[in-house]
């Protein structure tokens, strides 16, 4: 050793030495960003140093920067080298041995009392300590860009490390892990290669990954296959919109998201100073509507992936959507609680709702014809994502649409534009096509549009709906009848009549009423009032739940009985006998376009009904 050799030893000062076994077990399950920390730490090492080449302050010929992951599974060593801007002694000492030391200091006593849910995000902040989760020890042997000797420095799990010379000819740094006993699982190559793919694979600088153990490839031909890097520096949310193709957008999709089905549409989002994020949003295509909706939304940090669904970045209701969001301005070394509460956080996530606001609405307008062949695709999220936000819902509500039973699709201003004349204020819907096939066929005979609302969360939805704009009421076809089925004239009431049916339903609630239907070919018809249905269908949902809500709702029916049939007309022609049999058998089928019957009916409509053959002549 020469007179000039670097001969140092150190301890970590008493109040410090705690750290490492704190370090050594903290979040278990997330050990794997150790190497997301080292390998971030030397893109930033090479990414100064081509800062300092773009002032003129180094020059960098013909320089190619790269970041080398190396496994060395005998050697029990995992190592990360950069070509970056290296460290001086003195910088060594401060920014390894002071600086890293006190942040990750500050950070463990910081969170060392948070159980997961409430830690950091994405558990940033650890930085370069973080290497000691996983090893033994960590050698680091750097050499400053300025041509300074290159120093070793290597320091054991009890914070104990020594400097002395190193060998390196290249300015940069290279961090060896010794990886302990318990961790052996990251020497195996699958295990680092799925780390560096979910949280290296936007980084910045070209990243190589070498397996020293693994056969070489190509020996057959004596040329050695050229290794390529792990990552892509330059992802598509960082080009221009305007730059970027379709296709582009849809192979980002794939390989990000791993999913073969096309993306249905997607969103750039460019959000300038002081916003300052970039993202890709896309709509997933769902195969069935029982596939559970459940996106994926990445947050990245300058090209570091923190984490999947951020519900405090992104507003829960878009975490169905899957996408990419880099935020370089967030503040994550910080607690989940405190990003609820930032501005800067809110901002981003009124500026995505807007967004895809935008967005939706454009397609309604501009691309009228995609846009009502993904609705059904997408009407799931825009009712979740209005129901659960009143200030989405405001900005898309001209662009929601409505799918009729003819097939066909109608905003709902156009639709209640149509319907002034006929039902002012009121949308019609059919919850069941072919349960309600009957009343559905009335309508469509009298020109009235009937919307589908077929799915189990719709009740709910119309109920927001309303809420919202109070103006607009929702009627299931079947809660009550249209006046356009109606004629203007006003029938006479027959009370012994309406008494026949009463006693036929044993419902002594039943409302009877008379009209004259537009169709004489039906005789009666029974509605459910909406109020009580949903009512009732509330009730249901909660006693399947398992609440117990006492005994069923009980719903306001109303049977109307249309005095312009011939058959009602002929029942006072009828003897009384065969005058009951029928009305009795009337109101069965009446409840039969209404809903399955239950057994003791059904065996009164099969009676009813051999009866009524039986006088055939
Ligand atoms: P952070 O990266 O958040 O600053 P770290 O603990 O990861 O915190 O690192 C502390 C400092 O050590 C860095 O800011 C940097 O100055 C220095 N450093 C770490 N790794 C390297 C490297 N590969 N090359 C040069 N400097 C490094």
């Amino acid at each position: 050793m020469n007179s000039n050799a670097i001969n140092k030893k150190g301890g970590i000062s008493v109040e410090t030495a705690h750290i490492f076994p704190v370090i050594k077990k903290w979040l278990y399950s997330e050990k794997d960003i150790f190497l997301r920390e080292i390998v971030s730490n030397a893109c930033d090492a090479v990414t100064k140093l081509k800062r300092l080449a773009s002032l003129g302050q180094y020059d960098e010929g013909d320089e190619s920067y790269r970041v080398e992951v190396l496994l060395d599974k005998d050697a029990k060593t995992l190592t990360v080298s950069d070509n970056g801007i290296g460290m001086t002694m003195d910088e060594l000492d401060r920014y390894i041995c002071q600086i890293a030391l006190s942040g990750a200091l500050e950070f463990v006593e910081k969170y060392e009392g948070d159980n997961k849910n409430n830690g950091i995000i994405g558990h940033f902040g650890l930085g370069f300590y973080s290497a000691f989760m996983v090893s033994d020890s960590v050698e680091l042997i750097t050499r400053s860009y300025t041509g300074t000797p290159a120093i070793r420095w290597v320091c054991d799990t009890e914070g104990q490390y020594e400097v002395s010379d190193g060998e390196r000819e290249e300015h940069g740094t290279t961090v060896i892990m010794h990886v302990s006993d318990e961790e052996i699982s990251y020497l195996e190559e699958s295990k680092i290669r799925e780390i560096l793919d979910k949280y290296c694979a936007f980084m910045p600088v070209e990243i190589y990954f070498k397996n020293e153990d693994a056969e070489p490839e190509g020996t057959n031909d004596g040329a050695e296959t050229e290794l390529k890097p792990v990552n892509d520096t330059v992802p598509l949310w960082l080009k221009n919109p305007s730059d970027c193709t379709a296709e582009e957008y849809k192979e980002f999709y794939r390989k990000v998201f791993h999913d073969y089905r096309e993306p249905l549409f997607w969103i750039h989002v460019n959000a300038d100073y002081p916003l300052n994020f970039r993202g890709i949003l896309y709509f997933p295509k769902l195969t069935n509507e029982y596939e559970s909706i459940e996106g994926q939304v990445k947050l990245y940090y300058n090209q570091v992936f923190v984490a999947d669904n951020i519900k405090e970045v992104i507003p829960e209701y878009l975490l169905m959507l899957k996408g990419v969001l880099d935020c370089p301005e967030l503040p994550l070394n910080v607690s989940r609680s405190y990003l609820q509460n930032n501005t800067y956080v809110s901002k981003v996530s009124a500026h995505i709702v807007k967004k895809v606001a935008d967005k939706l609405n454009s397609l309604c307008n501009v691309s009228r014809e995609e846009y009502e062949q993904v609705w059904n695709d997408i009407r799931t999220f825009v009712e979740y994502a209005c129901m659960r936000d009143r200030k989405f819902y405001d900005r898309v509500k001209d662009s929601m649409l409505l799918e009729l039973t003819d097939g066909t699709f109608l905003t709902l201003p156009d639709y209640l534009a149509a319907a002034k004349d006929s039902h002012e204020n009121t949308v019609y819907y059919a919850s069941d096509k072919a349960a309600q096939a009957q009343y559905i066929s009335m309508f469509e005979g009298e020109n009235v549009q009937v919307a589908l609302f077929e799915k189990p969360l719709d009740t709910q939805f119309l109920s927001t709906l309303e809420m919202y704009s109070p103006d607009t009421k929702y009627l299931r076809i079947d809660a009550d009848i249209a006046n356009a089925l109606k004629s203007s004239d006003v029938s006479i009431a027959n009370d012994a009549l309406a008494d026949l049916f009463k006693k036929a339903s044993g419902n002594e609630s039943l409302k009877v009423e008379f009209a004259v239907l537009k169709s004489e070919d039906i005789p009666v018809l029974l509605t459910i009032s909406e109020e009580s249905r949903r009512m009732e269908e509330m009730m249901r949902m909660y006693s399947m739940s398992g609440m117990n809500v006492g005994a069923s709702f009980p719903m306001e029916a109303t049977l109307t009985v249309n005095t312009a049939s011939p058959l009602i007309a002929r029942l006072e022609e009828m003897p009384e006998e065969t005058k009951e049999r029928a009305v009795s058998y009337l109101y069965q089928l009446s409840l039969l376009s209404q809903r399955k019957l239950n057994a003791e009916e059904l065996q009164k409509f099969l009676s009813d009904g051999y009866a009524i053959l039986s006088l055939l002549s």
